[in-house]
């Protein structure tokens, strides 16, 4: 049955048809439509959108009584198939204890050691707590399983749950391997990427991505990371990087260049990282992920010197045992208001129509998109991050 929503006094589209009101509050940019009104079809599609007083009937309605509505957020860099807990870690770290990538190790360990039952609840469990906060799709990464096994074990988990799968298998290189990086890189490039794309380029994972950072002696240098990137692209994988996290590094110039759908932290970047990204507008998309910088007390990127500079940017939360055990983008859109200088308007934006393109969808509210939405208990998106740690806003089921 057909489903008309009333009761919206503000839906953010994402669709630049629309917005006409006020610039300041970024209603151009997120296609606001106040007083609107929107129609789902019974096979869950988008079939009308519009002010209220335009609506057409519908077999039923539902009246979500003055609330905002958004696309649900897109979280397109996450590592939620892991056991273990690294508290004590994150204690460390906040008495001054540098993190430099190690501690992966533990999490490869616990997580080897679950089964996949245990694997698979750990991941539902996490999924749920996204959804319960406003996230409707999520991209998941292996990456602490480091062998063959334990590698498509962790993506077959994360296919049950999402698409979008990211080969992680260069995460780190694991300690048996500490004393031949290059073994490793061949175990990466040669069986694991063959038996991931055995049933087909992207049956078991839709990229590979690589943790290049020449600051960690666990991570991969520019050189490696560039064979683990073509050896995925010429499987048939998009490309995905983690880049410039914790120093300058070659890792944002090597993901434009390759023509990766995105480059994720983007924490240290030189004014030629900078033009790279932005002469990579609409193919490579910088993710940011400020609960890594504030989960580690480190400096945030600049969001509003990339934005100015003409590059997409994206936040995604990076949700793992490590650097950020927070799957929450209100949290997410709240630091990038407040720590890098962008506009709510361009936080939510970030949040799905650009993180969404990283994954090769489009996040708009409009006739024929799915209807993938969130509701804020609040009349406009501005309170996501003007209520910060307030839970506000959740995924919207139909
Ligand atoms: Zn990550």
């Amino acid at each position: 049955m057909s489903l008309l929503l009333t009761g919206i006094a503000e839906l953010t589209t994402n669709d630049p048809a629309r917005g006409d009101g006020h610039a300041d509050r970024g209603d151009a940019l997120l296609g606001v439509v106040r007083d609107a009104a929107l129609v789902v079809s019974a096979d869950g599609l988008v079939e009308w959108v519009g002010p209220a007083d335009e609506a057409p009937d519908a077999d039923t309605r539902r009246d979500l009584g003055g609330r905002a509505v958004i696309p649900g957020f897109v979280d397109s860099h996450t590592h939620l198939v892991f056991a273990g807990d690294r508290s004590a870690e994150f204690a460390a770290r906040m008495t001054g204890t540098p993190y430099d990538g190690g501690g992966i190790a533990v999490s490869v360990a616990a997580t080897r050691a679950a089964s996949d039952d245990e694997l698979r609840a750990l991941v539902a469990a996490r999924v749920a707590e996204m959804r319960a906060q406003g996230t409707t799709t999520v991209e998941i990464k292996s990456g602490y399983g480091l062998t063959l096994d334990d590698e498509l074990r962790s993506l077959r988990i994360a296919r049950e749950v999402t698409s979008h799968t990211t080969f992680l298998g260069a995460h780190v290189v694991p300690p048996e391997y500490a004393s031949d990086r290059a073994a490793y890189v061949d175990l990466v490039t040669g069986p694991m990427l063959d038996a991931v794309t055995a049933d087909g380029p992207t049956s078991l994972a839709e990229s590979i991505d690589v943790f290049c950072e020449p600051h960690s002696a666990h991570a991969f240098d520019g050189d490696e990371a560039r064979t683990i990137l073509e050896a995925g692209r010429a499987a048939g994988l998009a490309l995905r990087v983690h880049g410039n996290q914790l120093g300058p590094g070659p890792g944002v110039r090597l993901a434009c260049e390759l023509g990766a759908r995105s480059v994720d932290h983007c924490t240290f970047l030189d004014d030629a990282d900078v033009e790279a990204l932005a002469a990579a507008r609409g193919t490579t998309v910088a993710t940011l992920l400020p609960g890594v910088e504030f989960s580690t007390r480190s400096p945030y990127p600049d969001g509003r010197a990339l934005i100015d500079a003409g590059v997409d940017v994206a936040l995604a939360s990076d949700c793992n045992p490590g650097t950020c055990y927070s799957s929450s983008i209100p949290f997410a859109i709240a630091l990038a208001v407040r720590e890098m200088g962008m506009t709510p308007a361009e936080a939510l934006h970030a949040a799905t129509a650009v993180s969404a393109r990283s994954l090769g969808l489009d996040r708009r509210i409009a006739p024929g998109q799915p209807a993938e939405l969130a509701v804020i208990d609040a009349p406009s998106h501005l309170h996501l991050a003007y209520r910060a740690g307030v839970p506000i806003v959740r995924a919207l089921d139909l």
